[in-house]
């Protein structure tokens, strides 16, 4: 048995009414899925199973939270997650994406792995931009950053007081270097 084929939703066998299934996702999970924006977390997922007998609504919660590094020092911030969402699932001869919210399951296999769906719904969950509360950030990576930042061309963009968030944003969008640097 697979490690995440306790994530399979067997649908076909599941008789007409609501099902609840639960899952921790934990840090391990998070590293089964591999997945390249969230590592770390804690999370506890609910998915309430409702069989119509034409379709599958399923409902999605989440709560707990993730630990994904700050925007602005690099080092991990935790971010809370309290996060629903919708899906219908119907069966059909292959595999199909009819919407966004609908999705098509092949028949002779019955059941659906929720996985990926967790976890994207994780990822969509955390906002675009996440940085440390001001003053919170981890002060010894922000010097660092800054001499990384500041380069010999432009001597006023050194004397940026890293405190003041907008001076700090400007200096990185102004710099294409710097900015695939965060990528590592
Ligand atoms: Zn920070």
């Amino acid at each position: 048995m697979g490690k995440l084929d306790k994530f399979k939703l067997p649908l076909k066998s599941l008789s007409l009414g609501t099902h609840v299934f639960e899952f921790q996702l934990d840090t391990p999970w998070f590293e089964l899925m591999d997945g390249p924006d969230v590592q770390k977390g804690k999370l506890n997922a609910i998915v309430r199973v409702i069989n119509t007998g034409n379709l599958y609504d399923l409902r999605f919660e989440l709560s707990g939270g993730v630990q994904v590094p700050c925007d602005r020092c690099l080092d991990d911030m935790t971010i809370e997650v309290d996060q629903k969402s919708q899906l219908f699932v119907k069966f059909g001869p292959e595999f199909f994406e009819e919407s966004e919210d609908m999705i098509v399951v092949p028949e002779r296999e019955g059941e659906l792995n929720v996985a990926w769906f967790l976890y994207e719904l994780i990822v969509f969950s955390i906002p675009l931009k996440h940085v440390h509360a001001p003053g919170k950030c981890n002060k010894t990576m922000m010097i660092k950053l800054k001499k990384h930042m500041a380069g010999p061309k432009d001597e006023e963009e050194a004397e940026v007081d890293f405190t003041d968030e907008e001076d700090f944003e400007a200096a990185d969008d102004n710099d294409p270097v710097s900015g695939s640097a965060w990528e590592d």
